[in-house]
């Protein structure tokens, strides 16, 4: 379908994938899914909530314990991941199209995104075939003992509104891709690329119950999932309260947890740093998908030789930042997924001002006023202990701060509950590194965006997350590591009552 076609489909309403079907949710019910550049209705959405939990479980359950998922010869199930992959390639406008209307996010930046998404496939494919090997211990001539990774059960995955395909697939890939069977639970603000993402992999032939999607509301549907006691996996990515949460929730079925929460991600740029560079990268990295990115460098600490000129030329930057509507291939800055977020958003705004902030930003056109815009934000005099330094706002909003010398840096950057990710800007080499050790949070880049390399750990540490996804690293969560004992000659065997 064209560009411009898409502009003119109408958007079905959308059901709950099921054992391989499209279904209403038991109940009948559904909920309204809005458009943020507008604030009109998109379409309706099927409702799930413990009933339909009940069924995709079930279903997942049987798939993994009678089908011939987990079963099957690997080169077999590694074609139905490279499919989902091409199935993907063939549909990025469309889901880039999707994900924009969605939640807001400039259709430029979805693009780029979605084209990820397939990678995750095809790269998690490679991986096992590769990677998902066993080791083997010699002892002595006694034994020979080696390790097997077999796939877990049922993996819930829940997943956040911010980047929702991308998140999606970065948890579907390696559950489905080590055998598992899944129950994914989307964000209940933007469904319509999961029921895309569902429609491809329902293309691909996967057995039927091998992929389920539930729409619906965390209390409700997530919650079901986390407390359903065949589920034995939940991956989750959202806010750290919903995570602590779940957590807790999960506790009476005893699952395994892999948590990937929030974040209020430091960069730190020291008077040497290649000034350029460095405002390119901080300029994308906090308003680059609208400010609602886990890693964005939300906190920015300047070293003082530089502060006014750095602060100057974002003043300038920000002013010229192009806001539209998110399917504009223009447009920089789009809405903020949901009013209900906006008004979050903007109340950190005051919250600013309350606490002695400048807070520099640029008008809202009066077009743009019907949606859920907010202009891209400097807090400037801000401090550490503020509010607004110390909390997640998940908007296009920056706390401006300076230090004198690399330990207040590291210092001020360390102190706050977060640990997501920390971004250095130095000429000094030796120093970039000692920066690097020294921040307390699980991703790190010296001069660098956030490039992401799929073969490294992704997480964070402290209140950002529990565990690490990515690379091999996400097998030790998706894969149950085995241990088989061979005895090759005659050990000792304690002989009680002979
Ligand atoms: P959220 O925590 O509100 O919701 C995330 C998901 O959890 C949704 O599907 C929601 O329906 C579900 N949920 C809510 N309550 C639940 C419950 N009690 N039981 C089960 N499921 C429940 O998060 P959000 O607002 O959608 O996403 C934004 C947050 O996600 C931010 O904090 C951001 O930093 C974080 N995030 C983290 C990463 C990372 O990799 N660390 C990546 C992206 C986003």
């Amino acid at each position: 379908m064209s560009k411009e076609a898409l502009k003119h489909e109408k958007q079905e309403d959308i059901q709950l994938y099921i054992n391989g079907e499209f279904v209403d949710s038991v109940s009948g019910k559904t909920f309204e899914n809005f458009n943020p550049f507008t604030n009109e209705q998109v379409n309706v959405v099927a409702e799930g909530d413990k009933a339909d939990i009940e069924k995709a479980v079930a279903a997942a359950r049987e798939a993994f314990d009678n089908g011939p998922w987990r079963t099957m010869k690997l080169k077999e199930r590694m074609k139905y991941i490279y499919k989902i992959a091409d199935l993907i390639d063939e549909e990025v406008e469309r889901i880039a199209y999707l994900e924009s209307l969605d939640t807001g996010l400039p259709i430029s930046q979805t693009t780029n995104m979605v084209a990820r998404a397939s990678e995750n496939f095809r790269f998690y494919a490679r991986m096992v075939e590769a990677r998902l090997v066993g080791e083997a211990y010699q002892v002595d001539d006694e034994f020979i003992n080696y390790t097997l990774n077999t796939p877990v059960g049922v993996a819930g995955l829940i997943t956040p509104w911010n980047a929702p395909f991308m998140l999606e697939t970065w948890k579907v890939a390696p559950a489905l891709a080590t055998g598992n069977t899944v129950v994914l639970k989307p964000a209940e603000f933007s469904p319509l690329s999961a029921n895309l993402l569902a429609e491809v992999i329902d293309r691909s032939g996967i057995p039927a119950g091998v992929f389920n999607v539930v729409h619906g509301f965390g209390e409700t549907a997530g919650d079901a999932l986390v407390k359903h006691p065949d589920v034995q996996l939940i991956s989750f990515t959202g806010e750290t309260t919903t995570g602590s949460t779940i957590i807790k929730n999960s506790a009476d079925t005893l699952k395994a947890v892999s948590m990937e929460l929030g974040g209020k991600s430091p960069i730190i740029v020291f008077d040497d740093a290649d000034f350029d560079r460095a405002l390119d990268a901080c300029i994308w990295g906090i308003f680059s998908f609208n400010g609602e990115r886990c890693t964005a460098n939300s906190r920015l600490f300047l070293q003082e030789g530089i502060k006014d000129r750095f602060i100057e030329a974002l003043k300038e930057r920000v002013l010229n930042i192009n806001l539209g509507n998110p399917l504009d291939y223009n447009t920089q800055v789009g809405p903020l997924i949901h009013k209900e977020h906006y008004d979050k958003v903007v109340s950190y705004l005051q919250i600013a001002k309350e606490e002695g902030c400048e807070v520099f930003t640029s008008e809202i056109s009066e077009e743009n006023k019907k949606g859920n815009f907010v202009a891209p934000t400097l807090l400037l005099n801000a401090t550490n202990d503020m509010r607004v330094a110390q909390e997640e706002i998940f908007g296009p909003v920056m706390a401006v701060m300076t230090f004198k010398d690399e330990e207040e840096a590291v210092r001020l950057a360390n102190d706050i509950a977060y640990g997501l990710a920390g971004y250095v800007w130095t000429n000094d080499g030796k120093r970039g590194h000692r920066v690097a050790h020294a921040l307390e949070a699980g991703m790190i880049w010296v001069n660098a965006q956030n490039v992401r390399d799929l073969r490294t750990p992704f997480g964070g540490s402290k209140d950002s997350g529990i565990g690490r996804e990515g690379g091999h690293y996400g097998f030790g969560f998706y894969t149950e590591q085995k241990i088989v004992h061979v005895a090759i000659g005659n050990h000792r065997i304690p002989q009680f009552g002979k």
